[in-house]
C-alpha cells in the first residue's frame, strides 16, 4: 500500500475543472493539453520519486498522528542536522530537474514552515487569523499539496503607489461578509499554478496606510469560482521532439497571471485582512522570507553545477578543453559553483534557534540571493562564450536525422574528438535548450527577478548586515591614535 502521495494521484487532482486560457481559448483538462502535460507529468514524477520505498528516508517524514508520510519539505527543523536532512530531500527533488523547476511543491512548502515558526506574529494581529495559518498549514502538509504563490503586483504605473493604481489592476478586497472576504483584481506571476492544487496570496510589496483594500493574504484552491489563469506562451507546445529540446519539453513549469474575477473566500483561509504592516510582517517578522529564499539557494545550487557540468562537454565537443585559457575559464565556473554550495551550507551552519525551531542565516542568505541573481546571467554568458557558433549550427530538426543524404552530411560535419555525430548534436541541443532558447532566456529571467529586483534584494542586505561590528573596527582603528598625542610625543 503507497504510504505517501503519487505521481497519479497529483495529476487526477489536476483534473478539476481549473479556469486556464492560452492562446485565446479555454485550456480544459491541463493534464492533456499540449501546452502544460509534460510538465505535469515532471511534476508527478516527484511525488513518484518519493513514493519509492527506497526514497522514503531521504524524502519523506511520517508528521506527529499520522500514518501518512509527507515530503521533508514540510518538517520543522529543531536543530542543525534536521535542516541538513532536510535540505539533501530538496536537492533530491531539485536534481530531478537539473534545477529547472523553480517552483517545485519544495518552495512553498518552505514559506509555509517559515512562517509557521512565526505563529507568534500571526497572533499579535489576531487569534483567528493565527488560527486560520495554522489550519491551513495543517491541510496543506498533511495532504503533501502542491501550493505556488502570487505575492507581487503587475506592473503598471511603476511611478505610483499601488493604492493609486487604476482599479481592478491590483487585487483588493472589495466585499466583506460573515462567510468571508471578496477580492478582485490581478496578481502576477503565478509559476506552477497550472500544476498547483492551490494558490497561495499575498502581498510582499511595500503598503502604506490608506491601501488596507490592497492588504491581504489567503489560500484559494486553483478551481475556485472566478479564478482565472492566464497563462503565457508554453515553451513545451513550441519544442519540437525531446530530442531537439530535451529540456524545455518536460521542464517548463510556466508562468501565468491571475485574475480575481470576485473570488470569495471563506475567513478560516484569511491570514491577514487590512493591516499593511502584518504584510510585510507575514513574511520577514516570520521566518517566511529565509526558508522561501534558502529553498531557492538549495535549488540553485543544483542548477549551477549542471551548468557547470554542460560548459565542461561544450569545450569537450568542440575540442577546446585543454587550451590553457578554456580550462581558466571552466576553472572559474567551477569556483562559482562551489561558491553557492558553500553560501548554502554557512547558511545552515550559521542559523540560530527560533523558540524550539532552527533557522537558516539570514543575512547569509541575502548575501546569497543579492549575488547570485548576478552571477547567473554570467554563468549564461561564460557557456556562450565557451561555445562559439557550436550551438547554432545544428540541424534544424530530427526530421534532417530520417533523410540519408541529410544524415551523412551532419555524420561529416559534427564530429568530434571523443563524441559521435549524433551524440553531439543530441548534446549541443540540450545546451542550447538550456541557455540560448526562449525557455533558457526565461530562465535567465527568472534567476534575476524571482526573488525581487537588485534594488529590493540589496535592499533586504543592507538591513539585515551587522554594521556595528564592521563600523565598530573602524571606531577601533580611529581609536587607536590621535593628532595631539602624536604632535606631543613628536615634540619629546
Ligand atoms: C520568470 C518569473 C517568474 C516569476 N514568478 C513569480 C511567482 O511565482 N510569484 C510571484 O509572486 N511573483 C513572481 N515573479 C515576479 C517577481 O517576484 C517580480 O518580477 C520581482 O519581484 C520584481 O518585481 P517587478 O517585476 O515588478 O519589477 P520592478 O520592481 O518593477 O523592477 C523592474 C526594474 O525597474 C526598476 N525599478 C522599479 N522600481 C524601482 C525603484 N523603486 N527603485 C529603483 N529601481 C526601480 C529597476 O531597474 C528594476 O530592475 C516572477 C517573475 C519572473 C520574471
Amino acid at each position: 500500500m503507497t504510504t505517501c502521495k503519487t505521481g497519479a494521484e497529483h495529476i487526477r487532482s489536476l483534473k478539476d475543472g481549473r479556469t486556464v486560457y492560452i492562446d485565446g481559448q479555454l485550456a480544459g483538462d491541463v493534464t492533456e493539453h499540449p501546452a502544460f502535460r509534460n510538465a505535469i507529468k515532471s511534476a508527478a514524477m516527484l511525488y513518484d520519486f518519493q513514493a519509492r520505498p527506497e526514497n522514503a528516508e531521504l524524502m519523506t517524514f511520517a508528521p506527529p498522528g499520522s500514518n501518512r508520510r509527507i515530503s521533508r519539505a514540510w518538517q520543522i527543523p529543531r536543530n542543525y542536522a534536521e535542516m541538513v536532512q532536510r535540505r539533501k530531500a530538496l536537492q533530491a527533488w531539485a536534481a530531478l530537474s537539473y534545477g529547472f523547476m523553480g517552483r517545485s511543491p519544495d518552495h512553498l512548502a518552505s514559506a509555509l514552515v517559515g512562517q509557521r515558526i512565526g505563529i507568534d506574529v500571526f497572533r499579535k494581529h489576531g487569534e483567528d487569523r493565527a488560527k486560520a495559518f495554522e489550519g491551513y498549514f495543517e491541510e496543506a502538509s498533511r495532504n503533501d499539496y502542491f501550493l505556488t504563490y502570487v505575492i507581487i503586483n503587475p506592473q503598471s504605473e511603476r511611478a505610483k503607489d499601488w493604492g493609486d493604481q487604476k482599479e481592478e489592476l491590483v487585487a483588493r478586497i472589495v466585499d466583506e461578509d460573515s462567510g468571508g472576504i471578496t477580492i478582485r483584481g490581478a496578481k502576477m506571476l503565478g509559476t506552477s499554478s497550472i500544476m498547483a492544487n492551490e494558490v497561495f496570496v499575498a502581498n510582499l510589496q511595500p503598503l502604506k496606510p490608506g491601501e488596507e483594500a490592497l492588504a491581504f493574504s489567503c489560500a484559494l484552491p486553483m478551481n475556485v469560482k472566478g479564478l482565472r489563469v492566464l497563462s503565457r506562451k508554453s515553451y513545451e507546445a513550441a519544442a519540437v521532439s525531446m530530442f531537439d529540446n530535451p529540456i524545455s519539453s518536460r521542464f517548463d513549469e510556466n508562468d501565468a497571471l491571475i485574475y480575481f474575477d470576485d473570488v470569495k473566500v471563506p475567513w478560516e483561509r484569511v491570514f491577514v485582512c487590512r493591516d499593511t504592516d502584518m504584510c510585510r510582517a507575514q513574511f520577514h517578522d516570520t521566518a517566511g522570507h529565509a526558508y522561501q529564499n534558502y529553498q531557492a539557494q538549495i535549488r540553485l545550487s543544483v542548477k549551477i553545477r549542471f551548468l557547470t557540468g554542460l560548459a565542461h562537454r561544450i569545450t569537450e565537443a568542440i575540442g577546446t578543453t585543454n587550451i590553457p585559457s578554456v580550462r581558466e575559464q571552466l576553472g572559474y565556473l567551477a569556483a562559482q559553483s562551489s561558491m553557492v554550495n558553500a553560501m548554502m551550507a554557512g547558511m545552515e551552519a550559521e542559523g540560530t534557534m527560533r523558540g524550539e525551531w532552527y533557522v537558516p542565516n539570514k543575512h547569509f542568505m541575502y548575501s546569497a540571493q543579492v549575488l547570485t541573481q548576478d552571477l547567473y546571467p554570467r554563468v549564461v554568458n561564460s557557456l556562450r562564450e565557451l561555445s562559439g557558433g557550436a550551438l547554432i549550427m545544428l540541424p534544424s530538426s530530427i526530421h534532417d536525422f530520417a533523410d540519408p543524404e541529410l544524415r551523412k552530411i551532419i555524420g561529416v560535419t559534427q564530429r568530434a574528438a571523443n563524441m559521435g555525430p549524433e551524440e553531439k548534436v543530441k548534446f549541443l541541443k540540450a545546451a542550447w535548450d538550456a541557455v540560448g532558447s526562449e525557455f533558457g532566456s526565461r530562465h535567465t529571467q527568472y534567476e534575476m527577478f524571482y526573488a525581487g529586483a537588485r534594488f529590493v534584494t540589496s535592499g533586504h542586505s543592507y538591513r539585515t548586515f551587522d554594521w556595528s561590528d564592521a563600523t565598530g573596527m573602524v571606531d577601533a582603528l580611529m581609536g587607536s591614535y590621535d593628532l595631539a598625542s602624536e604632535l606631543d610625543h613628536k615634540k619629546h
